[in-house]
């Protein structure tokens, strides 16, 4: 009887230890959190917050590079309107940070800098013309993704957090980069790939 409640508490013991957040040791290939690691959603999305930002901004320069290398007009002002909505999306998160009650901070986003980089060696190995065209959509494209991914992520955390207003502000990049990568479908539809075929 007794060894049987000594089990029990041990059970919920473990259970509860293993739900919370783990400042203990860590099991082998299980990466230990850093002392500042979040420790709720609210951190978690700020953090993505300001990774973000970081991206956002990290665009606002590689977006005219991109757009003075194509060639293609219905590229370029498909990379120019989005450069401006950019911009757009920049304030929007500063109108984020300060419904979260936080300083408006970037914090390198690894993810893009890879994609940016990523794009800028695209340009070296494509000839200028119908095919750097081509490639600058594609990388732009996984740029647009990355950000789909991380502003439905982030509207997500805010309805859950129950921040409404930030959650709309987020709703409405959100729109928009899925508008941005329709456009550039578009271009590479009708523009870049009919351009293509009629050069050969
Ligand atoms: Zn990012
Ligand atoms: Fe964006
Ligand atoms: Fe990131
Ligand atoms: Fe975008």
């Amino acid at each position: 009887m007794k060894t049987a409640t000594n089990k029990k508490e041990t059970t919920a013991k473990a259970t509860a230890k293993s739900t919370s957040t783990t400042k203990t040791a860590t099991k082998a290939g299980v990466t230990k959190p850093k002392s500042d690691a979040a420790s709720g959603l609210t951190e978690l999305f700020e953090d993505g917050l300001k990774d973000i930002y970081w991206a956002e901004k990290a665009l606002t320069k590689a977006l005219p590079k991109m757009a003075k290398n194509a060639t293609s007009k219905e590229l370029i002002d498909a990379l120019n309107n989005h450069l401006t909505e950019t911009e757009g999306q920049i304030s929007r998160l500063e109108q984020v940070f300060e419904l979260a009650g936080q300083k408006a901070t970037a914090k390198k986003c690894d993810a893009m800098a890879g994609l940016i980089e990523e794009g800028n060696g695209i340009l070296e190995e494509t000839e200028i013309g119908v095919v750097r065209d081509a490639g600058i959509i594609a990388a732009c494209q996984k740029i647009e993704h990355y950000e789909i991914a991380t502003y439905g992520t982030l509207r997500q955390f805010a309805e859950t957090l129950g921040m409404s207003e930030a959650a709309s502000l987020l709703e409405q990049t959100l729109e928009e980069e899925k508008g941005a990568d329709k456009a550039l479908t578009i271009v590479a539809v009708n523009a870049v790939n009919f351009e293509a075929a009629e050069a050969n």
